[in-house]
């Protein structure tokens, strides 16, 4: 059993995210080539706050610079907001958003699900020519295997279903599955769904790259800025609910008349902050990555997810990467490694692609994963016991931010800035799904990782 040292080893690993140029407020002063907002929509230099400065006033304020506010605040921007502040308590990227696997999987268990994941990975495709930047998406392959004859019934439900939706997906059958994959120990799975533009990105590469765009557009980053609270107006005399009118920070306050709330695993805390009861949370997850082999090489290691193990792999520098959830372990922030859990997923690993039996790791790391009780993004208006607060937003990519969180920041921004979004339909994916014990009304994605069932709602 490997028994390295039983502290995180993830900002060993991420350590260059925390050194990475702070974006100072306002200090973008162009588009670049494609589709960002026009010179003269930019906020003008007088009107900027000086670097480190908090703007009293701002069109929106969104909360949380992870990849889900981070691509939210540019895209109000370029929906032609003039004035975006995005206040995160550290540093961009520094929550689950650096920290990830990578993966972008289009091959969804709901319609959302393949929706998001479609966007988001068309969106990796062409950032490069509307930013001058890219994340990194590499489309790779991805196999969906089944052990079962449940499995393969279900199998060919969601295939139908993404088929539908546009998604190229095939059904390969065993031989053709050990034939995709020759990592694999031969005669294993009853065949799989296999999707050839699901792939993976490099997830401190999307940090820099909505940096970038964040720069580059003119949003003005306050990091170092921890949320405090909101305040609003309230209805009128006998009427429900209430109207925001700005933030709270640790830095001031700033007014405004639309803000977005995102937090990733630390979501439900921001909401709490806002007076809101969000059933989101975090839980640990693993990833490692073995030392390389000729036999893990990219064109013999396909990604697969073992979802019954919860289990999933991509190549990485001439190795593999995978990652794992233990869904018995309870809710809560990851501090270490639990090597336990790591070496039983090492035993089923190792039927898989027997050669990972012999291979030492180079890296191991585990991280809080945000997750929702259904496995479902929320993307929706602010509901309190209270009513709508009008102008309150929440956006979570509910553990999926890679293959979703784009999809899940531009339909939000939608959502804030038109009433509605064609990314995908979001009646259904607000916090009124919740009932008061957090349970939602929506069966959950069937595709995901073992994720806990219930998150805790508070306050
Ligand atoms: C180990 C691991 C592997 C993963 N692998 C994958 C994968 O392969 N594919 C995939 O799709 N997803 C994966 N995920 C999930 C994905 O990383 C997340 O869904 C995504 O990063 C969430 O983005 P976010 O912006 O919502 O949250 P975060 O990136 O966590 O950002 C939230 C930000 O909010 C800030 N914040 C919190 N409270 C406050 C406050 N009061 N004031 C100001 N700021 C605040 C935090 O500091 C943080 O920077 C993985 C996650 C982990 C941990």
């Amino acid at each position: 059993m490997y028994a390295g040292p039983r502290a995180l080893t993830e900002h060993s690993v991420y350590v260059s995210i925390g050194g990475m140029p702070i974006v100072s407020p306002g200090g973008g002063t162009g588009s670049p080539g494609g589709g960002g907002p026009r010179p003269g929509e930019l906020p003008r230099p007088g009107e900027l706050p000086r670097p480190g400065e908090l703007p009293r006033t701002a069109d929106a304020v969104v909360v949380g610079g992870g990849t889900v506010g981070g691509w939210c605040a540019y895209f109000l921007r370029r929906a032609g907001l003039r004035r975006v502040v995005l206040v995160e308590q550290g540093t961009l990227g520094q929550g689950a958003s650096s920290r990830a696997a990578g993966v972008v999987r289009t091959q969804g268990g709901t319609p959302w699900a393949v929706r998001l994941g479609e966007w988001s990975r068309r969106f990796y495709l062409g950032q490069a020519a509307e930013l001058g930047i890219d994340s990194g998406f590499i489309p790779h392959g991805y196999l969906l295997p089944c052990f079962t004859e449940v499995e393969v019934a279900a199998a060919r439900e969601r295939m139908a279903m993404q088929r539908a939706l546009g998604v190229e997906v095939a059904w390969l059958g065993p031989d053709e599955v050990d034939a995709a994959c020759p990592a694999l120990a031969p005669g294993q799975t009853l065949g799989a769904t296999y999707c050839a533009h699901d792939g993976y990105l490099h997830p401190p590469r999307n940090v820099t790259a909505y940096a970038v765009a964040l720069a580059t557009t003119g949003v003005i980053v306050a990091e170092r800025t921890r949320f405090t609270g909101v305040t609003t107006r309230p209805a009128a005399a006998g009427g429900a609910g209430a109207t925001i009118t700005g933030v709270t920070t640790s830095a001031g306050s700033v007014a405004a008349p639309l803000v977005v709330l995102t937090g990733g695993p630390e979501l439900a805390a921001v909401g709490r902050l806002a007076g809101l009861r969000i059933p989101a949370g975090g839980a640990r997850h693993q990833v490692a990555v073995t030392e390389p082999h000729p036999d893990l090489s990219p064109e013999r290691l396909p990604m697969l997810f073992d979802l019954t193990a919860g289990l999933y792999w991509r190549p990485e520098e001439g190795g593999m990467l995978f990652g794992m959830s233990n869904p018995g372990e309870p809710p809560g922030e990851a501090r270490t490694v639990d090597l336990a859990y790591l070496e039983r997923m090492r035993e089923r690993l190792a039927v898989l692609v027997p050669v990972t039996a012999g291979l030492g790791l180079r890296r191991l790391w585990a991280a809080t994963i945000d997750y929702t009780p259904d496995h479902l993004p929320v993307i929706g208006p602010a509901t309190t016991a209270g009513g709508r607060v009008d102008g309150l937003y929440v956006a979570c990519a509910g553990g999926h931010g890679m293959m979703w969180g784009p999809a899940v920041a531009k339909a939000v921004s939608d959502l804030a800035t038109s009433g509605g979004s064609e990314v995908v339909d979001v009646a259904d994916l607000g916090l009124d799904r919740f009932d008061a014990a957090g349970r939602s009304r929506l069966a959950a994605d069937p595709v995901a990782l073992p994720f806990p069932g219930s998150a805790p709602a508070g306050p």
